[in-house]
């Protein structure tokens, strides 16, 4: 695991500072897209979603997400009574997933320059979209190979209320609003931490064209 002690230094200069408010790892980072990047990223999550469409999975139990979700990259997250996992094709056309657009890769180069994995490269981004009503239980990010890589999530649109625990599902749960342009880093010791969304505040968007809210969650799934 690496050290952290850059925590202190991404807090310091933004204007909403969680610094001792969010658990070690967890670096949230509000406003670090322009609205332009947002505009820019909200477009080519549409051309992913003409190319591989938004589904909502079914869950390993009786239910499905009540987020819809698509993929970009080499792999994509995925979810059916079989269990979670990565899959290299799209389940229902079986066509691969889009390739991770250029504007994503500028923009996690940007976000991760001055932490520890400045070169982080993912392979793989998960997109959900909260429309109404949907959330996302508390759960942790454990289908990767590799812990020791970040999950960076950029949310587009609505504003979320964000959860984060600790290392068990039974843990304290602080929540803050994850808004459009925010970014959040879960690594080192805050990789392995539960967390979800309570909630989504419909009409908050400031991006034309979205209604709703996208996360984009980074990963290096391989
Ligand atoms: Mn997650």
């Amino acid at each position: 695991m690496p050290a952290l002690p850059f925590m202190a230094d991404l807090f310091a200069h933004d204007s909403q500072s969680t610094e001792g408010f969010l658990p070690a790892g967890v670096s949230y980072r509000p406003g670090l897209v322009d609205a332009a990047t947002q505009t820019v990223l909200a477009r080519a999550v549409a051309d992913i979603a003409a190319r591989a469409p938004f589904r909502h999975p079914r869950t390993p139990g009786r239910g499905a997400f009540s987020a819809a979700i698509t993929n970009c990259g080499t792999v994509g997250w995925w979810s059916d009574q079989r269990g979670y996992r990565y899959v290299p094709a799209q389940p229902e056309s079986a066509l691969p997933w889009p390739e991770i657009p250029q504007a994503f890769r500028d923009t996690v180069a940007r976000v991760m320059a001055g932490t520890p994995w400045p070169r982080f490269a993912p392979d793989a981004c998960l997109i959900n979209f909260y429309g109404p009503g949907a959330k996302m239980g508390l759960h942790q990010d454990r289908d990767e190979r590799d812990f020791a890589q970040p999950i960076v999530t950029v949310s587009l649109g609505d504003t979320a209320d964000f959860m984060v625990g600790g290392g068990v599902r039974s843990d304290k749960t602080q929540a803050f609003q994850f808004r459009s342009g925010d970014v959040l880093i879960m690594g080192g010791e805050g990789r392995m931490l539960f967390h979800g969304v309570r909630r989504v505040h419909e009409g908050t968007s400031p991006i034309t064209g979205l209604q709703g809210r996208y996360s984009l969650t980074f990963r290096k799934a391989l």
